[in-house]
């Protein structure tokens, strides 16, 4: 059921003026997106690094720490949406 809450319409009232917008582009958000639009999430360069043994973040510790994995969730580089995303957080 589809229950009539106000403080939602406020909140949408809210939007219309002061629209949420995306940490990547700048775009309004969605109902449903929080910091960043569906455009920027699927456009984020993820490493996939879980799936890979030895990837280039364990090797980094080698030598250093012990350590049994060690990922990183998106590449960084200068500039970059990653780059944006650390600095907004
Ligand atoms: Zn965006």
């Amino acid at each position: 059921m589809n229950k009539f809450k106000p403080t939602e319409l406020f909140k949408d009232f809210i939007n219309l003026f002061y629209p949420k917008l995306c940490f990547g582009c700048g775009n309004a958000l969605f109902k449903g997106e929080k910091f960043i639009c569906l455009h920027c999430l699927n456009n984020l360069a993820r490493t996939k690094y879980h799936t890979i043994e030895g990837n280039s973040v364990e090797q980094r510790f080698y030598g250093k720490v012990e350590v049994q994995h060690a990922t990183s969730f998106l590449y960084f580089e200068k500039k970059s949406m990653t780059q944006k995303f650390m600095h907004e957080i």
